[in-house]
């Protein structure tokens, strides 16, 4: 009778025991919920995420996010967001062809430990997650966009078989926080930024040219506009790939943006063409500006994956509206970028990695 009392009695503590974990752990999730939910952006969310979850659940000691970023969106949010740098290691731009390697239809929560590639594709070779690995599928209307990823120390805390309910439960809420974000930062960008370099884009370009129209008129001074298209970038794409191109795009967009002032305006015009506009800059300094912008392209190395240093330059054409000229008819605006058009043309006729510059009228 006694045995069976002090039976009951263990079996009692162990349950009660059970209890108070699920509940910690039940208190744990809805934390993380609730603080996910109540990011306000996504480098805010990245944080709950790599960092609430670890402070949260004992024995988990380190989560990255792996998503689909093919036009480098949230990776730009990342770099250029008022915290940027403070996430190293968090976030991986992961390829659609390796998450659809590590993940077939019905896309389920992988436990255990994982092999030396994947662990160094998802925890950029963070020694924390070498135990074993919960990865958890982010799947957005019907759509596979990532991987949430925990590591953890102990091989035996993600164990293969184990109820993966909770963990595809917060997955589902990350995947649906992940997509506000982002839609919300788009919101805020307006429509007026290039998402793949983070320059401005045409329709903020057309926009301050017309308000740049408007103050030349007034003779406030000189307006130089210039158009810089980059020399057979068909073959970057061709010989290195589109990934390749693009990587080069934003490296481009970053070399035209050094040293412009506040007023300067730099967009992407379109494919590999980008548009600059400096309010009260006279055409020598311009031409100057935009020798100085072909060399800095030219000299710069553009290393690629395989570590190759790619030759990749610019030809940019040139044009200047003086103050004071009344003969560039009724469209100013329409002049200058004929002009630059036609200086561009030439640039490329003559010999490409060259400044033309439009005759002054
Ligand atoms: P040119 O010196 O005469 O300018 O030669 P080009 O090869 O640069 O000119 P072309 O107009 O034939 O090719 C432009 C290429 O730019 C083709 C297109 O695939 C590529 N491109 C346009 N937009 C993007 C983009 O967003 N990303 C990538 N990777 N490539 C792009
Ligand atoms: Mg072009
Ligand atoms: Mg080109």
């Amino acid at each position: 009778m006694e045995q069976g009392s002090s039976t009951q009695e263990r079996e009692w503590v162990r349950l009660r025991d059970q209890l108070r974990d699920n509940e910690r752990i039940w208190s744990g999730f809805r934390q993380i919920e609730v603080q996910m939910i109540g990011a306000n952006s996504f480098t805010d969310l990245l944080r709950v995420i790599t960092q609430g979850i670890p402070d949260a659940f004992p024995g988990i000691d380190c989560v990255t996010l792996a998503c689909v970023d093919p036009e480098y969106e949230m990776t730009r949010m990342l770099d250029t967001g008022v915290d940027a740098g403070l996430l190293p290691d968090c976030f991986v731009a992961i390829p659609r062809a390796n998450l659809d390697t590590l993940f077939t239809r019905p896309w389920r929560t992988r436990l255990g430990p994982v092999d030396a590639a994947i662990h160094s594709l998802l925890f950029s070779n963070n020694p924390c997650a070498a135990g074993s690995v919960a990865l958890a599928p982010l799947i957005r209307r019907g759509e596979l966009i990532g991987i949430l990823n925990q590591g953890s120390r102990d091989p035996k805390h993600f164990m293969p078989g184990t109820a993966t309910d909770l963990l595809e439960h917060l997955a589902a809420v990350a995947a649906l926080c992940i997509d506000n974000a982002i839609n919300h930062e788009r919101l805020k960008l307006d429509g007026l930024t290039d998402p793949l370099t983070g320059v401005s884009n045409r329709r903020f370009f057309e926009r301050r040219l017309a308000e740049e129209i408007e103050r030349w008129a007034r003779q406030v001074g000189p307006l130089v506009c210039m158009l810089a298209d980059v020399d057979f970038f068909k073959q970057v794409n061709d010989q290195h790939g589109h990934q390749v191109g693009d990587r080069v795009l934003r490296q481009i967009a970053s070399i035209l943006g050094q040293d412009l002032r506040g007023s300067d305006v730099l967009a992407r015009y379109g494919g590999e063409e980008f548009v600059l506009l400096l309010p009260g800059t006279s055409a020598i300094q311009g031409a100057t500006i935009a020798e100085r912008l072909r060399a800095n392209v030219e000299l710069n190395s553009f290393v690629i994956p395989e570590g190759v240093d790619l030759d990749v330059t610019v030809s940019i054409g040139l044009a200047c509206l003086e103050p004071g000229v009344e003969s560039y008819g009724h469209e100013p605006a329409v002049w200058l970028f004929q002009q630059v058009d036609a200086a561009l043309y030439e640039a490329k006729q003559t010999g490409r990695n060259r400044v033309v510059q439009a005759l002054p009228r």
